[in-house]
């Protein structure tokens, strides 16, 4: 594979870069998957996808993720194994290098490497994920049907997931840990004025509790006292903010103020032609695996446009 120059890569192996692979592939430009070493991107730990259109009994994340590697491989796509610890754009072919040392080069290249939500990193918080805490209320909210949660954290996330999980909690505890919320003042004054929302302080997560099998409870700290209290509870959603997994290309492609890779228009294009961006690297706004899938088809067919372009 050494040296060999491929029409097309694909870096990520969420609905984004399988979607890309899939229409690659199919368009017989025999693209290569860079896949990393978690294959299969956020919906590897989500519990059952409901919203994804198709599946009217919804469907595990991993069991879609699965079929959507299937049906790339039914196109001839080839798969690595492997992260990529550098990627040089300033030159073409563009040039990848893996963990391995190998190199890779490439005449287009498809950025899908996704984001990833921020979480505390208590461990109590990674034993329960899927069991009652998540980061994300679209994705899990109709979960919590008439249940108690908490939702952490101070900015618009919050306000928005807390706004979001009174479809279906009876009520929402939002805690943060100042005095001020960092939200709007629209979205703030939205949340303030739900009855099903109420508000801790100057508080943070000192443990998630549970039963071994599910989240009964979370113990919060007060960071004045230091006082500790134990609040139940049925879940615990993080919205501490995300970060788009696009280190590699800072420097390299525009990004906005929090690090997402800048699409022109309604493209997946970046800053670099032959370069496109697609999925929740540079989705701020709808993190969604529909909304994945539609940017990875956007971008398979401009990067087809694009080799056709300079053939
Ligand atoms: P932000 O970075 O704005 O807010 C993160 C919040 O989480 C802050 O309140 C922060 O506290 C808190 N936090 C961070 N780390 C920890 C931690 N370890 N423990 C406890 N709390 C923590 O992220 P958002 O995702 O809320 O928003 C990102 C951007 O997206 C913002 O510009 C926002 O306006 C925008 N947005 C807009 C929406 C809309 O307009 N509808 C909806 C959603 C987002 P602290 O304040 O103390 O730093």
């Amino acid at each position: 594979m050494q040296n060999e120059i491929r029409d097309v890569v694909i870096i990520g192996t969420g609905p984004a870069g399988y979607t890309a692979a899939i229409y690659t592939g199919r368009a017989n430009l025999k693209p290569l998957v860079i896949e990393g070493h978690q294959p299969g991107g956020q919906l590897m730990i989500t519990t059952d996808i409901e919203n994804f259109p198709g599946f009217p009994e919804g469907i595990p994340g991993p069991e879609l993720m699965g079929k959507m590697r299937q049906q790339a491989a039914r196109f001839g796509v080839e798969f690595l194994y492997g992260s990529v610890t550098e990627a040089d754009v300033s030159r073409s072919p563009f040039c990848l290098t893996l963990d391995d040392g190998r190199e890779i080069l490439a005449r287009t290249l498809v950025v899908a490497t996704g984001a990833n939500a921020k979480w505390l990193g208590i461990e109590s918080e990674t034993r329960y994920r899927g069991r009652g805490v998540s980061a994300c209320a679209t994705c899990d909210g109709f979960f919590f049907r008439n249940s108690r949660v908490f939702v952490v954290g101070g900015g618009d996330t919050a306000m928005e997931e807390a706004l979001y999980l009174t479809k279906f909690a009876s009520e929402v505890v939002l805690i943060h840990r100042r005095e001020e919320f960092r939200a709007s003042k629209i979205m703030s004054l939205r949340a303030g004025k739900n009855p099903k929302i109420s508000t801790i302080l100057n508080v943070v997560v000192d443990e998630i509790l549970g039963d071994g099998m599910k989240v009964t409870g979370i113990r919060l700290k007060n960071v004045k006292s230091g006082e500790l209290t134990e609040q139940a509870c049925d879940g615990v959603f993080m919205a501490i903010g995300h970060e788009p997994n696009a280190g590699l290309f800072r420097g390299q492609l525009d990004m906005d103020d929090y690090g997402y890779i800048l699409t022109k228009g309604r493209s997946t294009e970046t800053s670099v032609k032959g370069v496109f961006a697609c999925g929740d690297v540079q989705d701020f706004t709808y993190r969604q695996a529909v909304t994945a899938v539609g940017t990875g088809c956007m971008a398979a067919v401009e990067a087809e446009r694009f080799l056709e372009s300079i053939r």
